[in-house]
Parts: C-alpha cells; sequence; structure tokens
C-alpha cells in the first residue's frame, strides 16, 4: 500500500528516532525549529479518517507520548499539533515543541515570523535533542505500539 510518487513512501522524511511496524517517528530537519517531529503513518493514505478505529487510536497514542515526551525533555511553552498534507497527502502529524522565544510564536510555524531567529537558543534546544530522540524511542518501545 504506497504511492511511488510519494516522497513519504519512498524515504523516511527525515532522522529516523523510532520505526513502529504502523508508523515511524522522524525529527525533521527545519533549522529554526529543532525540537520539530513527525508521526508518519506506514500506510499511504491520506487522512485519519482513512484507517479503522483501532488504528485511530494507536496513531494518536504515538502523537501523544511524542508531545509528552517533548513536554518532560523540554517545558515549551507550548506544543503544536498540525496533520495538514496539503503538499504531501500521506498521514502524518507534526508534533513541533514552541517556545515564546522562537522566530514565529505565537504565529503558527507556517505563518509571519515575529523576530528574527535567535541563533543562541536554537542551538542550545538542538543540544538536548538526542535525549529527546531517545526519550520518545523509550515511551515507544512497549507492546502496544509494535
Ligand atoms: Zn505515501
Amino acid at each position: 500500500m504506497n504511492d511511488a510518487s510519494c516522497p513519504l513512501c519512498a524515504d523516511a522524511g527525515g532522522a529516523l528516532v523510532f520505526q513502529a511496524e504502523k508508523f515511524r517517528v522522524i525529527r525533521a530537519q527545519e533549522a529554526a525549529f529543532p525540537a520539530f517531529y513527525r508521526v508518519v503513518w506506514t500506510a499511504h493514505v491520506a487522512e485519519l479518517s482513512d484507517l479503522d478505529l483501532e488504528d485511530r487510536a494507536l496513531c494518536m497514542a504515538a502523537v501523544c507520548a511524542v508531545e509528552q515526551a517533548l513536554r518532560e525533555q523540554l517545558q515549551p511553552t507550548k506544543v503544536n499539533l498540525a496533520a495538514l498534507g496539503n503538499v504531501v497527502p500521506h498521514l502524518h502529524w507534526h508534533v513541533v515543541a514552541r517556545f515564546d522565544w522562537d522566530s514565529h510564536f505565537p504565529a503558527p510555524l507556517w505563518g509571519s515570523p515575529q523576530r528574527p531567529v535567535d541563533g543562541t537558543a536554537v542551538a542550545a534546544l538542538a543540544a538536548r535533542l538526542d535525549a529527546v530522540d531517545d526519550a520518545i524511542a523509550r515511551a515507544l518501545s512497549v507492546s502496544c505500539f509494535l
């Protein structure tokens, strides 16, 4: 069940943090927003409602596990969740730790910048992400996700 023209079928889509049978978690490569993760469903489906009830619950539980790891590890001002898929219609959730100092806060990260990128703060955040990756992998390495 995949689509040869789809980048999320062809490639992980970022640095692989965790791989389960039905989904993976990747860390996106977004320079101004280093704590930017995605939960990518393995099968090529466009919408959350394409999944059966059990898989919808699994997908959202994975999103929550990533959110919780971000909260515990980074104490962000807010966590942003988004499933757009307008450009790549393959089900994936963006899970992004947002901080009141980030370049776009409180606007959406796809909105207009509110201030210049704070390179020092971004670098300090990026340095903490190996621990976040480990926390995400630990949280998901339980039988209900595998
Ligand atoms: Zn796909």
